[in-house]
């Protein structure tokens, strides 16, 4: 699995480091980083979890063979 933020969308709502801290975390305007570009299988959960509440599409989950 891999994730991606796209930054341009992220307005910093939290959602994702809230529901999903070992994925993403948040810098100094509460904004996403990015703490895990590649899950292992047991935080794959977490990652899909801050793709679904993410309120600005920013997080994209793709599997391995996605480009
Ligand atoms: S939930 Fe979405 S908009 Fe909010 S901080 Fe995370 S990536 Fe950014």
């Amino acid at each position: 699995m891999k994730v991606r933020v796209d930054l341009d969308k992220c307005v910093g709502h939290g959602r994702c480091y809230v529901l999903a801290p070992d994925v993403f975390g948040d810098d100094e305007h509460g904004r996403c980083v990015l703490k895990c570009e590649a899950p292992p299988p047991e935080l794959e959960a977490q990652a899909r979890l801050g793709e679904e509440n993410c309120p600005e599409g920013a997080i994209q989950v793709m599997a391995d063979d996605a480009s």
